[in-house]
């Protein structure tokens, strides 16, 4: 199963919570591309056993793979002799959501599989997971709130946004992204804000949607890496419409008016920074 990528188009942060958690606000939309590829071999040895590309993801209990399908077993009682092969596109630690969309796709295929569970139990499974784990369980456009977990699905008929991702290639943990919030940045979202990103989305209106925009987290990303604040410049400055830093960052999205513009930026970033990571993305919706 292919399972997506996400941005967060808006990410404000509400409140903390008692059990270290935030409250946020946030906008996720998921990206057919990069995707990860996962796949369960229901015959394997006994328990469960995780096969990873990618050398600095862990492949024992740490793996949200393994842990979505031991939480899956357990609440059912299932004895598992499941092998779990992840094949890593989606960058680590940087953003875009990849081990909480790894975990849903455990859960859904577990799920095709042995149909024990409805929406409301794996959901409950997931979020048990992680907090973007929930929305990856049905990856379309969502508002979330709460810790991420309160999804709400705004009815979008989108047309085709293009976008470009730069991951730099170092990972920021989401842990330190929230340690380092500034408690002035935590506050209440305007009542219309979520009418007026849907709007902006709906009729494609970059030069609205750019001022709507944001991410309470990139502060601390842009002090503790000046390189994030110049590529974005640098983004703007070639044409894009809007460029920010996705979830905890370190990953840098941004918005263009056409694909040729899109197209002629990756092109050019890819010169000017080939160590980095530049991906070519879209929004769509369907
Ligand atoms: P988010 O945007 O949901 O906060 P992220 O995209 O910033 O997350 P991930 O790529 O999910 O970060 O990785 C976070 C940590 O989880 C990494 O340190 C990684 O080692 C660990 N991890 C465990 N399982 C996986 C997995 N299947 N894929 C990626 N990372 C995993």
């Amino acid at each position: 199963m292919k399972t997506p990528s996400k941005i967060n188009l808006f990410l404000k942060v509400t409140g903390r919570c008692e059990n270290s958690y935030h409250s946020i606000n946030t906008l996720f939309m998921p990206l057919a591309n990069p995707a990860d590829e996962i796949n369960i071999d229901f015959e394997g040895a006994a328990g469960i056993s995780i096969i990873c590309d990618t050398p600095e993801i862990p492949c024992g209990e740490h793996n949200l793979c393994h842990k979505a399908a031991g939480k899956y077993a357990e609440s059912r009682g299932i004895t598992p002799n499941w092998e779990i092969t992840i094949v890593k596109n989606i960058p680590v630690a940087a953003g875009m959501g990849g081990g909480s969309s790894d975990a849903a796709a455990v859960l859904r295929i577990l799920n095709e599989r042995y149909n024990k569970l409805d929406e409301n139990e794996l959901a409950a499974i997931a979020l048990r997971c992680g907090a973007d784990v929930p929305f990856f369980l049905s990856p379309r456009p969502a508002f979330a709130r709460g810790i991420g977990n309160v999804l709400k699905y705004p009815e979008l008929n989108l047309p085709e946004i293009p976008l470009l991702l730069i991951n730099p290639g170092f990972p920021v943990s989401a842990a330190w992204a929230y340690k380092n919030l500034s408690p002035d940045n935590i506050g209440e979202v305007p009542a219309d804000y979520e009418q007026k990103l849907s709007d902006a989305l709906q009729k494609a209106d970059l030069k609205k949607l750019s001022r709507l925009i944001h991410n309470d987290l990139a502060t601390a990303c842009y002090e503790k890496f000046p390189i994030l604040r110049i590529l974005k410049t640098e983004l703007l400055a070639s044409g894009a419409a809007a460029a920010e830093i996705t979830g905890s960052g370190p990953t840098l999205f941004a918005l263009c008016g056409s694909f040729e513009k899109r197209d002629e930026i990756t092109s050019s970033f890819k010169r000017n920074y080939p160590q980095m990571n530049i991906i070519k993305s879209s929004i769509r919706c369907n």
